[in-house]
């Protein structure tokens, strides 16, 4: 495990963020939602992310269980990170939205079978993944991203 700590954010600028990540985490799901962002996942733990502006910005889309924060900023429309179901009480930076990032280079290791999610998570834990706290919602995770900042 190598953590970087680097900055990255959305298209316009409006939401910034800096993060301590692994980008040997890097993963990649087959749900209908990261299908449709082509986001590249990396995990950080809450002491490690830190969202630096844009707390007015970010508007949330939730669906299904709504125990994920799909944030996404609300004037350009980019998914810089949010907080995944899987581990609700981490966040999810989108590897993509890491400033100096060529795209094509980025070559997931891990897979989430997100298509079959249950079965998905089991085996993500059986394999050493973190195991959240049942009934956990990642609103919780997210205020407490956005109370320790400023705008
Ligand atoms: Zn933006």
């Amino acid at each position: 495990m190598m953590l970087e700590h680097r900055e990255g954010g959305c298209h316009c600028g409006r939401v910034r963020f800096r993060a301590g990540v692994d980008l040997d985490l890097l993963s990649q799901c087959n749900c209908t939602v990261c299908t449709k962002k082509g986001i590249l996942h990396l995990p950080v733990v809450p002491e490690d992310f830190e969202l630096l502006r844009g707390k007015n910005a970010l508007t949330v889309y939730t669906f299904g269980t709504g125990v994920a924060q799909h944030t996404f900023c609300s004037h350009c429309g980019m998914h810089a990170f949010y907080i995944p179901r899987s581990q609700p009480d981490r966040i999810t930076v989108n590897a993509r939205c890491l400033d100096g990032i060529d795209g094509p280079s980025l070559k997931p290791t891990h897979f989430f079978d997100g298509r079959h999610w249950e079965e998905a998570q089991r085996r993500r834990i059986a394999e050493g993944g973190h195991a959240p706290a049942t009934g956990l919602n990642g609103e919780v995770t997210l205020k407490a991203i956005l109370d320790r900042t400023a705008e």
